[in-house]
């Protein structure tokens, strides 16, 4: 295949060859109907390995094991100093294991091997470090009551795990929304059934073995990569998961929310979004510029909290417009694990597919392709850095989640009808705003109804930083002590001592 061009690690090319299992109970298993799919590599289309596909059988005897991890196991007895070494562990091992995950990640998503080592797999790592912190700092309140006097009763909260959690992520961060699921839950003492996306399994069943290394009890976790109408929607409608955890389209979204009323699991959702980039004339754009073209670049346009609609004030329209195309035109297409590779294929045909049907659509409605809008080589799923112009608000490709490298830039005029302009969509998951001056950013920034704001940059996480979406952007939030409440339920405990 083309990225067999590319040496991989010895450690890398052996797990290759062995056979892909679940991983139930703390043993690797196949499939009860026996059942195996293919993951590609998206550089050359060529399949990368076979992997098991759970489905409904499969997700109830994890199910079976994570309950009883959860209500008999060890893991329910454990002190959170003990369940916070693990993590820290599972963090340590990833760690000494970074350059192979991040060929993995490569190999298997798309994404070039050097942004894996600086960006998904630092990420992961940390994240688990800072969950891992968290186990041993999970406390309820005591409470006064407000209307019995003090001496009558005595009360207080525990905050307590919600229970067996099934987790189901997506493709554009394999790896990283792992973490960003796997750390709350466990910090929390939660047991998981975790689903892979069909595109993208290889990492997750990495990290199972490094699980097992870690020395989790068995059931903890359970991997279980397969298809999301089939394990995935058993996931989501099983009587006895109490949570689900989902990122995704706002669309599967909407289907896990209705699945999950079987039992009214309790439901999170990190979904879509169309995020508006804002560049006022007064940023200074040799920063803004580049960032701009970040913004909705970095991962091909792979993600929820892409900069897809870029408005910039007009008078500085043309500069910033012929400034990211420069930075569009510059970047270097290839596969992933050449180290020269600046932006990686798209994950999958289908995805290839969609992008381009977007870029017909803008076509179509009459806007203009500035730079890009083309595939590029003969093979893997390319699309070269995409730039619209002469948009309007109508259209689809204004409006609707495209997932690729593909940008419109827009023109605004006045500061005041900016906020409005960039609310105009049904997601709400992050927003950008470029400009020196500090109180018009403080102002736009409240006004802007996302759950991350940036000023002055893009596409920065941190553990410690709550991520999420309003409107149709999602439930809940990821990562900083805001997900732990995802994973916990608050009891009430009163005593009356009069
Ligand atoms: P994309 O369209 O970008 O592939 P999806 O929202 O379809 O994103 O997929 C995200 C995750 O949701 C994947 O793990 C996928 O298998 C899963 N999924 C897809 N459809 C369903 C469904 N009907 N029920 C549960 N999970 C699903």
């Amino acid at each position: 295949s083309e990225s067999s061009s590319y040496t991989l690690l010895p450690k890398v090319q052996k797990f290759l060859k062995t056979p892909k299992k679940l991983f139930i109970g703390g043993r690797w298993v196949d499939a009860v109907s026996g059942k195996t799919f293919p993951t590609y590599d998206p550089a050359s289309g060529e399949v990368l390995a076979y992997v098991a596909e759970a489905d409904k059988e499969d997700v109830d005897k994890a199910v079976k094991a994570a309950r009883e991890a959860f209500e008999n196991g060890p893991w329910a007895k454990m002190s959170p100093a003990e369940r916070a070494k693990l993590i820290w562990k599972l963090a340590d091992l990833i760690e000494e294991n970074l350059e192979e995950l991040a060929q993995i990640e490569s190999l298997d998503n798309g994404k070039p091997m050097a942004v894996a080592k600086v960006a998904d797999l630092p990420l992961s790592i940390d994240l688990f470090r800072y969950m891992a912190g968290w186990a041993t700092k999970i406390e309820g309140n005591t409470i006064p009551f407000s209307l019995a006097s003090p001496e009558k009763f005595v009360a207080y909260t525990r905050r307590e795990p919600i229970g067996v959690v099934g987790q189901i992520i997506p493709w554009n961060f394999p790896l990283l929304m792992a973490a960003w699921k796997l750390g709350p839950a466990l910090a929390t003492g939660c047991t998981v059934i975790l689903k892979p996306a069909e595109q993208t399994p290889l990492s997750a069943l990495w990290i199972g073995e490094l699980i097992q290394q870690a020395g989790f009890p068995d059931g903890v976790v359970n991997i279980l990569p397969g298809f999301g109408e089939t394990a995935g929607a058993a996931i989501a409608a099983h009587g006895d998961i109490d949570k689900v955890a989902f990122t995704g389209s706002t669309e599967v979204g909407k289907i896990i929310v209705k699945a999950a009323t079987s039992n009214l699991k309790k439901v999170s959702l990190e979904l879509g979004g169309k995020s508006p980039n804002i560049v006022f004339s007064d940023a200074d754009l040799s920063v803004a510029i580049p960032g701009a073209a970040s913004a909705i670049f970095f991962n091909h346009g792979q993600c929820c909290c892409a900069g897809s609609r870029l408005y910039v004030e007009k008078k500085a329209f043309d500069k910033v417009l012929e400034g990211i195309t420069e930075e569009a035109k510059k970047i270097r297409l290839g596969p992933g694990l050449d180290p020269s590779t600046e932006m990686g294929p798209l994950v999958s045909q289908e995805q290839y597919d969609r992008v381009f049907s977007y870029i017909r659509s803008g076509l179509d409605e009459g806007a203009t392709v500035v730079t890009g809008g083309k595939r590029f080589g003969e093979r893997g799923y390319f699309i070269s850095p995409t730039i619209f112009s002469g948009v309007n608000s109508s259209m689809k490709i204004v409006n609707e989640e495209i997932f690729g490298p593909v940008v419109c830039a827009i023109p605004f005029e006045d500061t005041e009808e900016i906020a409005p302009v960039a609310n105009q969509t049904i997601y709400g998951l992050a927003a950008g705003i470029w400009t020196k001056d500090i109180s018009k950013a403080h102002r736009l920034a409240a006004k802007l109804k996302a759950g991350t704001v940036w000023i002055n940059c893009y596409n920065v996480f941190d553990a410690s930083l709550p991520f999420g979406g309003y409107k149709q952007s999602g439930w809940g939030r990821e990562m900083g002590h805001a997900v732990l409440d995802n994973y916990l339920e608050t009891k009430s405990v009163c005593i009356q001592i009069d």
